[in-house]
């Protein structure tokens, strides 16, 4: 069985603690490799010849770091395909859903090719007799990533891109789930130019994820995974003293108006809310038609697609549109919230708990489910369910649409189908959630914007990427100089204003 490794300084090493995760390929139900799970030593030397390397790396101009971002880019590219490969073959995602995963991944890459201009900083020239005042944005030093098993490529490339651009030594914690992307790339960040231990992929558990949180040299966390998770590492992360961003789960809506066009809004959800299985974390897993005459004419469209899904391994090419959740426990939490809907009074129009693949039956696949009339009180709605489950609640009006989103727990992404600009328009501008999309069904932003949920969906400030990245990953420093020629000015006492 092959066995995984760390990337500690420029190689691929053993791990040297003795314990180990099992690696699945969902498709099969079979394990398909072991992955080490550092210990805390390992850890703690892997920082330590980070915090070694960072300090040439930051000394290093923006202009050159940038270069290693724009070979590392065209690196992603020409290895598109054995990423792609290497992402369905841990996640069990469809190959050109992979390449959405690493092309996402790789257009923050790309932001990052101009990082020179985002570290400017800012100058004022004469802000008082013979004073300029310059603000300099400089990095934070070691700073460390931790990311979940439904992105392998997207995510990891969010952290290390803007963290390493800016200047900062980066210790990405991928999930033990699906490790042998982060691996890959980081080989391909070193040829493209990065020097050794800027970059240190720790595989890991909790036992490491508590050693990065504790460990005084990490200045800064960034996490994405579940709600409870974001908000521990968050918790922890802060009262040490770092900067933390946690992004969490998510419960994303879409509200129908009566006047959408519902062959698109139909269309839009099968995407939103079957694609990946599910696994998304700005999937649509909510519905929400508005009059009961949309609602009818919804399912009615919905029904026949839903039903057309093909499911299966991501070798059988075009003739899948989703594949297996990630491991055998989710798939089984997945049935029980199914259950739980039905005897919780939901209507069931299609059941996907008994789906069977031949020659996969060991595999972990769902078959799709839809759900009609659930109401907010059920554990369907509650919780997050992470797989090819979508839940229509019906609504009366617009306000009840509107209100229902308003006071869900979650606020990562939402959506509106509607012809009337004025409605999406008070949407956009009312909605408590981060990312809106306006007939647009899955609104991740482009990686010129900054990607965030609000309420649970996030803890600490600033997003994901974009111009938000280059201010998380560094900061500021402001100095007041003042030249002395053509200048009259005696010992001052006070605090006074400059003019
Ligand atoms: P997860 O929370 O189980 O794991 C995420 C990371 O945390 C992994 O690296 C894992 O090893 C680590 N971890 C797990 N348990 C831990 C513990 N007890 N203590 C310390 N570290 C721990 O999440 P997941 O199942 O890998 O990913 C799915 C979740 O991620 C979903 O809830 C999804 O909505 C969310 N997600 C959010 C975003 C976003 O940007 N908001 C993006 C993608 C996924």
């Amino acid at each position: 069985m092959q066995e995984l490794t760390q990337y500690i300084n420029g190689e691929m090493v053993k791990g040297t603690s003795g314990r180990f995760t099992d690696v699945y390929n969902p498709a099969t139900g079979e394990v398909q490799a072991k992955v080490p799970l550092a210990s805390i030593e390992e850890l703690t030397k892997a920082i330590e010849d980070a915090a070694e390397a960072q300090v040439a790396w930051a000394a290093t101009n923006p202009q050159r770091r940038a270069r290693v971002m724009m070979k590392f880019g065209a690196l992603i590219n020409e290895h598109m395909e054995e990423l792609a490969e290497l992402v369905s073959k841990e996640h069990g995602k469809t190959i050109p859903d992979a390449k959405g995963d690493v092309q996402r991944g790789l257009e923050v890459v790309e932001v990052c090719m101009g990082a020179p201009s985002m570290l400017k900083g800012e100058y004022m020239d004469n802000g008082g007799p013979g004073i300029d005042l310059y603000a300099m944005r400089q990095a934070l030093g070691v700073v460390a990533g931790i990311t979940p098993f439904n992105f392998p490529a997207m995510i990891p490339l969010w952290k290390m891109a803007p963290a390493i651009a800016c200047g900062n030594a980066m210790i990405l914690k991928p999930s033990e789930r699906c490790p042998s992307t982060s691996l890959r790339l980081a080989e391909l960040l070193t040829e493209a130019g990065l020097p050794k231990g800027v970059l240190q992929v720790i595989n890991g558990d909790k036992e490491v994820v508590d050693g990065i949180l504790d460990n005084e040299t990490i200045q800064a966390v960034g996490f994405v995974g579940s709600t409870p998770i974001a908000q521990y590492i968050y918790g922890r992360a802060a009262t040490n003293g770092k900067r933390a961003q946690c992004f969490g789960g998510a419960k994303n809506h879409m509200i129908i108006m009566p006047d959408a066009d519902l062959d698109k809004a139909a269309d839009a959800l099968i995407g939103a809310g079957y694609g990946a299985a599910g696994e998304r974390c700005m999937a649509i897993s909510v519905a929400v038609p508005v009059g009961q005459e949309t609602a009818d004419k919804l399912i009615e469209k919905l029904v026949p697609r839903v039903e057309a899904l093909k499911v299966g391994p991501y070798t059988a090419g075009d003739d899948v549109d989703y594949g297996p959740v990630i491991t055998a426990a989710s798939k089984e939490r997945i049935n029980k919230l199914i259950t739980s809907g039905v005897e919780q009074g939901a209507d069931l129009v299609i059941d996907g708990r008994d789906f069977s693949l031949q020659g996969y039956e060991n595999g972990f696949f769902c078959g799709p489910s839809l759900f009609d009339n659930v109401t907010p009180d059920m554990e369907i709605y509650k919780e997050e369910i992470f797989g090819p489950v979508l839940s229509t609640v019906r609504t009366e009006t617009y306000e009840e649409a509107l209100d229902l989103i308003m006071t869900n727990n979650y606020g990562n992404g939402t959506a509106i189908y509607t012809a009337d600009g004025d409605t999406a328009r008070d949407f956009a501008h009312r909605v408590n959630v981060g990312m809106v999309g306006i007939n647009f069904p899955i609104p991740v932003p482009l990686s010129y914007f900054s990607f965030g949920g609000w309420k649970k969906s996030a803890f600490g400030d600033l997003n994901q990427y974009g111009p938000d990245a280059f201010k998380f990953y560094t900061k500021t420093k402001t100095v007041t100089a003042r030249w002395f020629s053509g200048i009259k000015d005696g010992a001052a006492l006070n605090f006074k204003a400059m003019d």
